[in-house]
């Protein structure tokens, strides 16, 4: 199918993109890698009159490593965060989220912040960003506004973005040193969006667990996070009883929807599992944390 009728808009500042959301309001729709777009307005799901193309806003492009931070900008590719050797360092759990996305096709034209902007429920970024409390800087007629990233996230593809804001960047908190980290996902394809996932953070001192973030996704309208059970697991000695007695906390919270390609039951059980093998993968990675 062909998409509807619509005028295209190369806008070469943000100040310029930010006066057309203002012009056509919900009407408009932001263009940055297309991969999630496009099939949209093919198959006529998404019917904007006014597409703006954010691929000539210099500047955008550029990754920043921080100090305690990677910082990416709105045109940044999947396949750059991939390809570059201090997030790699640094970050590896971003390089192996972008990994399990699409197929290098996908990743060479899809951005990182549309990934984050367009929200899917299976996506990794989201639920990659989610677990490593990291924040979205979005710029709209009266100036930027950052949003954690769980507040970001209101339901099915719904965010906090105003129809007048841009997503200008998204900052990925470096964990502290030492910390393991793991992504854990079943699709029926490589390549294909997760049919469920799992992210897990952990860091170790003394023996017990000082810090730990999980993530379910694919099991809701948006990646999900466990502040109870993670505030159970904190102060207590790691090991295979702990991991499988959150995981099936996990389970119990989770209320998916069966779907054309799963189960809720399926979800549910899934889930479980890869909660479990993500903080054990973690743990694995994380210094002090072998056994
Ligand atoms: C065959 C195929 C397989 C795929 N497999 C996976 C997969 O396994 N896992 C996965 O996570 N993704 C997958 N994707 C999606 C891919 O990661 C997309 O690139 C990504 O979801 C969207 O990024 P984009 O830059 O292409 O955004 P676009 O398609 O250009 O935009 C997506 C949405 O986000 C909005 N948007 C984009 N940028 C901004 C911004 N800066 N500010 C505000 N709004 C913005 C757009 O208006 C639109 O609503 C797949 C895509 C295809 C075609």
């Amino acid at each position: 199918m062909k998409p509807a009728p619509f005028t295209y808009f190369a806008p070469t500042s943000i100040e310029e993109t930010i006066g057309l959301l203002q012009r056509y309001g919900d009407e408009a729709k932001i263009l940055a890698g297309g991969q999630s777009l496009v099939p949209l307005l093919n198959m006529r799901l998404a019917r904007p009159t006014a597409l703006i193309d954010i691929n000539r806003i210099p500047r955008l492009d550029e990754i920043v490593t921080e100090d305690d931070a990677i910082v990416v900008g709105a045109r940044v590719t999947e396949r750059q965060l991939e390809r570059h050797p201090v997030v790699a360092e640094r970050l590896p759990l971003l390089v192996a989220l972008v990994k399990l996305i699409g197929h290098p096709q996908i990743r060479n034209r899809g951005t990182v912040c549309g990934s984050i902007a367009h929200g899917d429920p299976s996506a990794e970024l989201p639920a990659g960003a989610l677990a490593l409390d990291a924040t979205v800087t979005v710029t709209g007629p009266t100036g930027e506004r950052t949003i954690a990233v769980d507040d970001f996230y209101l339901g099915y593809l719904a965010t906090a973005l105003a129809g007048d804001e841009m997503m200008t960047q998204v900052r990925f908190p470096i964990p502290a040193a030492g910390t393991g980290w793991s992504v854990q996902e079943v699709a029926r394809r490589h390549g294909d969006f997760a049919l469920v996932g799992a992210v897990a953070l952990v860091r170790v001192e003394g023996g017990r667990i000082a810090a730990t973030n999980v993530v379910s996704f694919g099991t809701g309208g948006r990646p999900l996070r466990f502040p109870e059970v993670e505030a159970k697991l904190v102060g207590s000695v790691p090991g295979e009883a702990l991991f499988s007695e959150a995981a099936e906390a996990i389970t119990e919270l989770l209320d998916p929807d069966d779907d054309v390609h799963a189960s809720a039951a399926y979800r549910r059980q899934v889930a479980g599992v890869l909660v479990r093998r993500a903080l054990e993968e973690a743990l694995r990675r994380c210094e002090g944390g072998s056994r």
